[in-house]
């Protein structure tokens, strides 16, 4: 272990994976689903390395990442220090990040548009790195928000695999935070069954459980295992 981190620091984040991942078990339990088919992706958006590290050495490999550029300066290090870590890219992604973003994330959840997905498709060929793909969907079609829309996602899906040569393995979605999730939840999993995607990305902090109840596979929880973020993250 690296000896800057502290048995102390290791112990209590051992402690609040532990309680995440129980309740993730309970919920999954009361779904009728197997607990390991929901795996835990820990947001460690706006942490640095000190805070990163313990999480690792509590045995947590699974990895979550809204910024590229924000990524780049602390991940490479890291996972040159730690095989099997797994980094998940869950922010949207410009064209202009393509080459980074495939060279760094493992998965990327955010592929949204046809730019994206012939730049990531460009970049998986040049540096014959192939990162396991998801596509964002706004489900509450908020303008701010990046996703296709729903009533584009087949159409869009049906260019990744034709045009793009790209394999999609799921979905992803936020939902807008003053309504029911559950709602979003429903509709990310009917668009994922009616075209035949296994992966659905969905639930944080406040709602993973009831994402869980709604057929998620990746949870994505920052807070709860971090605990809370500083009000304005480092640009
Ligand atoms: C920050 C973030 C999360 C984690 O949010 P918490 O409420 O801290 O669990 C999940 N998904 C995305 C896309 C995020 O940006």
């Amino acid at each position: 272990m690296d000896p800057s981190v502290s048995d102390i620091d290791v112990t209590a984040v051992r402690d609040r994976i532990e309680a995440v991942e129980a309740r993730i078990t309970a919920a999954a339990e009361r779904a009728g689903r197997d607990p390991r088919d929901v795996r835990l992706i820990a947001v460690s958006k706006t942490f640095g390395p000190e805070r990163i590290e313990p999480v690792i050495a509590a045995g947590h490999m699974l990895f979550g990442e809204n910024r590229v550029q924000e990524a780049q300066g602390k991940w490479p290090a890291l996972k040159a220090d730690h095989a099997g870590v797994e980094l998940h890219l869950i922010g949207p992604l410009q064209s202009n990040k393509a080459r980074d973003a495939v060279a760094l994330f493992d998965v990327i959840h955010t592929i949204d548009r046809p730019k994206i997905a012939a730049a990531v498709k460009k970049e998986m060929v040049a540096q014959n790195r192939h990162p396991r793909l998801l596509v964002q969907v706004n489900t509450g079609e908020e303008d701010q928000k990046a996703g296709i829309a729903p009533a584009d996602l087949d159409g869009f899906l049906k260019s990744c695999a034709e045009e793009h040569g790209l394999q999609i393995e799921g979905l992803m979605c936020i939902p807008p935070i003053d309504e029911e999730p559950a709602l979003h939840f429903a509709l990310l999993k009917k668009l994922a069954d009616r075209n035949g995607l296994r992966e659905l990305s969905m639930g944080m902090s406040a709602d993973f459980e009831t994402a869980i109840a709604f057929g998620a596979t990746y949870v994505r929880v920052g807070t709860a295992i971090f605990g809370p973020r500083a009000a304005k993250p480092p640009v």
